[in-house]
């Protein structure tokens, strides 16, 4: 494993922490090294599964490719908030499916919900509280920034969540109860792919309430939820809430780079401080993407048969990859959206040690060297390098292929027996592979 996948190994060396970062030393971001690096292996003939990058398998729905295309000749610079169009299929999309109160007038258009995130970092002047594991890029964008972070490391048995219990915690611990804060939240999660029950969820909103916190709850992941069962904390605490979406996951179209942040009226001001510096860097999104963009937003029939067939084939595969995973000696959280999981490998520890793999980014580089399995280690996610963690993004399959066979299977209808060994291949023998190599 090259450096740049293991720089953030040092970071978390106490249970809570409060971190000042700088940016001297980054290298790339974690994710996109490793795609890197999977092509540059493959390009030299190796078998490579590739379990690195989160990118969605499945192509971009019929009729969202299709109003691109009738799109391509807009050419204008668009607002810098957005096309009111699409602000307004933004908020009716996240009344309709998450019940919240959402306005398009307090919808932000940005190329990528990271860029968004790191905007608010940027102009939001206070401190940054995030579960570990996290997503790899929230603490680089704070330490580009110099934003104070405040970790809450997680655990297997707690299924890698934040309770109110830690979270509050965290906030008396501070001995000031004013000080702004923002709370990130992300579910279905990035590297987990468990989610938040709506008790849990209530729960937390009451803490964020009483402790004045700002939540941006990042829901790219929400219509992956298996049983589409997303529920978003803005139901809890509206006022509160910001919340982030995007094309990337969803609608398959990560390299399109659209994300959007819907804001509460009473945030409107961050909305704003936001967009200035938008409109001092990319202007706006590009306009045929804004344009397509309207229609995955309305979410017509079409592309809510796509997202079932969609869900049942991730929820199938990340439960097969589940039960390999242990019975190679892995403890892992069975997901419930997303495409990821988290394996932990502790039980294999003295094992482990004996072949010479004392941390997770030891581990890391010993399967993609020995088995040609891409993973990253659980400390680019924010853990101690010593964690036995990995993130696992079951994604190596076409997609497009998967998802036409599924449409001959009626969705009432279990996915039959064959159905992952004929279309996903390449992710059951690599996952097959890091158990047998771990277990060995
Ligand atoms: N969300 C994706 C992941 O965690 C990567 C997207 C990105 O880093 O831009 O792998």
């Amino acid at each position: 494993m090259d450096a740049s996948t293991t720089r953030s190994s040092q970071r978390l060396d106490g249970r809570f922490v409060s971190l000042n970062l700088n940016v001297r030393g980054m290298g790339p971001s974690a994710t996109l090294a490793i795609k890197e690096r999977c092509r540059a292996l493959r390009a030299q003939g190796r078998r490579i599964y590739d379990f690195g990058l989160g990118q969605s398998p499945f192509p971009v729905p019929t009729p969202v490719v299709e109003a691109l295309r009738r799109a391509a000749h807009e050419k204008d610079y668009l607002p810098v908030k957005g096309l009111p169009a699409l602000r307004e299929a933004v908020a009716e999309f996240h009344r309709r499916k998450e019940g919240v109160p959402a306005q398009a007038e307090h919808v932000l258009i940005s190329p990528g919900s990271k860029e968004l995130m790191f905007l608010l970092q940027l102009v939001y002047y206070g401190e940054i509280i995030l579960r570990t594991p996290c997503w790899v890029s929230y603490l680089p964008q704070a330490q580009i920034i110099g934003r104070r972070v405040t970790l809450i490391p997680t655990t297997f048995e707690g299924g890698w969540k934040i309770t109110p219990e830690n979270l509050m915690w965290v906030l008396v611990g501070a001995n000031d109860d004013g000080r702004p804060r923002l709370l990130v939240l992300n579910y279905p999660m990035n590297p987990t792919g468990h989610s938040y029950t709506v008790d849990e969820l209530r729960d937390l909103a009451e803490v964020a309430r009483r402790y004045n916190l700002i939540v941006l709850s990042d829901e790219i992941y929400g219509q992956l939820h298996f049983r589409s069962e997303h529920v978003s904390i803005a139901r809890f605490c509206p006022e509160r809430t910001i919340i982030s979406s995007g094309l990337s996951k969803w609608c398959g179209a990560g390299g399109w780079r659209l994300g959007t942040f819907t804001f509460p009226p009473d945030l409107s001001w961050l909305l704003d401080a936001m967009s200035a510096v938008a409109s001092e860097t990319y202007t706006s999104v590009s306009a045929p993407i804004q344009h397509a963009a309207v229609e995955a937003f309305r979410c017509g029939v079409e592309i809510e048969r796509y997202l079932w067939q969609v869900r049942r084939i991730l929820s199938a595969l990340g439960a097969s990859c589940v039960r390999t995973l242990q019975e190679g000696g892995a403890r892992v959280v069975p997901p419930v959206g997303a495409f990821y999981l988290f394996p932990d490998f502790s039980p294999l520890a003295d094992r482990l040690a004996r072949r010479g793999v004392l941390t997770g980014a030891d581990l890391a580089g010993r399967l993609l060297d020995e088995t040609g399995a891409a993973v990253l280690p659980g400390s680019d996610f924010g853990r101690p390098a010593e964690d036995m963690t990995a993130r696992l993004s079951y994604v190596d399959f076409d997609g497009s292929q998967a998802l036409a066979a599924g449409e001959t299977i009626p969705l009432d209808q279990e996915l039959p027996p064959d159905f992952l060994s004929q279309h996903c291949p390449n992710v059951l023998e690599g996952v097959q592979r890091i158990a047998s190599w771990v277990a060995g």
